[in-house]
């Protein structure tokens, strides 16, 4: 029987090469493309923003590959949030052996969780987000004609004081609606997480959905142990190297009485004065934030190919911007998103309420700090926040929703 292989020096190695092929990839703009499409109802000033997003991302994600986000101003969210589509029961062996991964134990055919209840249990089986697993090359996913041809779906708070022009300061009674949509984009990326719905399941073993990104989830006692850390309140850490290094913490959970900071689990530790990242899960007021050397780290242990230090022209990405909002595609796509989230296989699944019979199922942060308030959620695992969003989503549709862009 083999002992586990630690190659540390790989992933340092495999970084040293991104950064040197930053120079001679520059010619060939490999980019991950963004197609956006948005509910009739959307401002040009929105789509604008979100436009610029996509193009800030863009920079970043050398992977060539269209990811296709459907975007609605809806009126239930905080801030923002997304709901990616999934390819929920994907073999690990095959993201492991994935050339855009580098899992330090490449022996084993599966992975340990160290759960809620101290138990550790053996999977194979995990959950990826459809942009993510177009991303890797050796998922075997045929995205053809699933879906809907969606990766995701964001909401913005339609009601939400939005500060929309990126080349100025955020007002400080304002929130930077650039921002959010980088933070969901990067839910519908991969950034995802399946903790928290794994305590509610303790004696199902079926059930448990890590992600790609749980994969690299840590403590110091799960390390120990062998296991990713999928538990709620425990410290977890993001670690490239099977826990012996946290370089960033994660946020522990929104579940309070299980220890967890109130926080969904997918987000770095909350920190309003040092962000880790577009991945922080609080936005202040006339803040804006940028997406981090860590971020990239998470988004490259996934399997993106990343470009760590871009040349970020910002009249460039404005003017594409500018191009793409001009051209963009404006319809209602509310049977798509539903065909999303059925296809997804995660969402209405393993004896979670449905919020579109329980309005009182779902959760999300409710901005209960001073001044600030929450960038949620992939509703992701959850998925309930996604599905009461689309449920009001759906009903909402035939109405003509105003959407003056600055009303509180
Ligand atoms: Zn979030």
């Amino acid at each position: 029987m083999k002992n586990k292989v630690f190659k540390p020096q790989k992933w340092y190695l495999r970084t040293a090469l991104a950064l040197a092929g930053v120079v001679a990839s520059s010619t060939s703009a490999l980019a991950a493309n963004f197609n956006f499409s948005y509910q009739p109802g959307t401002t040009h000033e929105q789509i604008e923003a979100f436009e610029l997003a996509g193009q800030i991302w863009s920079s970043y994600l050398t992977e060539p590959g269209e990811i296709n986000i459907h975007v609605a101003m809806t009126d239930i969210l905080p801030l923002g949030g997304a709901t990616p589509a999934l390819v929920a029961n994907q073999n690990y062996t095959s993201f492991r052996d994935s050339d855009d991964v580098e899992i330090f134990d490449d022996i084993h055919d599966g992975f340990n969780l160290l759960l809620q209840n101290g138990t550790i249990i053996s999977t194979n089986n995990l959950m990826i987000a459809t942009a993510n697993a177009k991303s890797l090359m050796g998922v075997n996913w045929d995205g053809s004609g699933r879906y809907g041809g969606l990766d995701g779906f964001i909401q913005m708070n339609k009601n939400a004081s939005w500060h929309y022009d990126y080349t100025t300061n955020v007002s400080s009674n304002k929130f930077d609606f650039v921002t959010v949509a980088l933070h969901e984009i990067g839910h519908t990326l991969g950034f995802i997480s399946g903790v928290e719905r794994s305590y509610q399941n303790d004696n199902d073993n079926t059930v448990y959905k890590a992600s790609s990104l749980d994969l690299f989830r840590y403590s110091q006692e799960s390390a120990d142990l062998d296991a990713i850390d999928f538990r709620v309140g425990s410290n977890a850490y993001f670690s490239l190297d099977e826990g012996n290094t946290n370089l960033g913490n994660f946020a522990e959970g929104v579940n309070i009485f299980l220890g967890g900071d109130g926080f969904q689990a997918p987000h770095w530790k909350v920190s309003l004065d040092n962000p880790l990242g577009i991945m922080d899960p609080l936005l202040g007021w006339g803040t804006r934030r940028y997406i981090s050397t860590l971020d990239l780290q998470a988004f490259d242990a996934i399997g993106w190919d990343i470009n760590y230090s871009p040349e970020l022209d910002m009249d460039t990405l404005l003017e594409n911007a500018a191009i793409e909002a001009n051209e963009a595609v404006i319809a209602d796509k509310s049977e798509q998103v539903e065909a999303m989230i059925e296809d997804s296989e995660v969402y209405k699944q393993d004896g979670w309420c449905d919020p579109i019979v329980d309005p009182n199922c779902g959760w999300w942060q409710s901005g209960d700090a001073e001044d600030v308030i929450s960038v949620p959620e992939p509703s992701a695992i959850m998925g309930l926040l996604g599905l009461l969003g689309i449920s009001v989503f759906l009903k909402g549709r035939s109405k003509n929703v105003a959407t003056n862009s600055n009303n509180v």
